[in-house]
């Protein structure tokens, strides 16, 4: 296993132990299959080494160990066949720890790292997984259906509910986050039609 992947994990690990949001979502999988895979390159994977994002100390391991493996990771393309795709995946990009088929197979749980460049709307999107976003480095708005938007930093965390849709804004920085799934986790995100109502009307 090329240590890079070994040394993500290492501080993803770390990173679960520390805050009680991820251990409370799940136990961090003790029984991983190595399957290291193909890379499939991603310009990003340059932008996240130039410009991560800023941490507070605890985080400057992940944040360095996920910039460190992204040139050997199978960055996804999850949106890239849509209206917006090439615009997207321009800004936003992300590639799997833990699960099914990912570096270290995990059952129970998915784990990615999820990274986007300032200036950037991810627009609203929804999946039956519940999802859990911890931000490693940088900072952004987090959207979430009914709920007035936050901002986050390094070692801030929110809670995604299964089909709920959320999205994510940057402004001067970009965010590099980790983010865990859990329950059904075969379905892939889907762009939503838009929040509803109660998102205009701030709170
Ligand atoms: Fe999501």
């Amino acid at each position: 296993m090329d240590p890079r992947w070994t040394a993500l994990l290492d501080a993803a690990r770390a990173a679960h132990e520390a805050t009680p949001e991820l251990r409370a979502f799940c136990p961090f999988p003790t029984e991983l299959r190595e399957q290291p895979g193909d890379p499939r390159p991603d310009p990003l994977s340059v932008t996240l080494q130039e410009a991560p994002g800023a941490t507070t100390s605890p985080w400057q391991g992940f944040r360095d160990a996920a910039s460190a493996a992204g040139p050997i990771a199978r960055w996804r393309d999850t949106y890239r066949h849509t209206a917006i795709g090439e615009e997207l995946h321009r800004h936003f990009g992300c590639f799997e720890l833990l699960g099914q088929d990912a570096p270290f197979g995990a059952k129970d749980m998915r784990g990615f790292l999820v990274y986007q460049r300032p200036g950037y709307h991810y627009p609203p999107h929804h999946h039956p997984a519940e999802e859990l976003y911890l931000v490693i480095a940088g900072e952004a708005e987090f959207h979430l259906d009914g709920h007035a938007p936050r901002r986050l930093g390094p070692g801030e965390s929110v809670f995604h509910p299964s089909g709920v849709p959320h999205a994510l804004t940057t402004h001067e920085s970009p965010v590099l986050t980790w983010v865990l799934w859990r329950g059904e986790m075969e379905t892939r995100p889907v762009f939503s039609p838009a929040f509803s109502d109660q998102q205009a009307s701030p709170r």
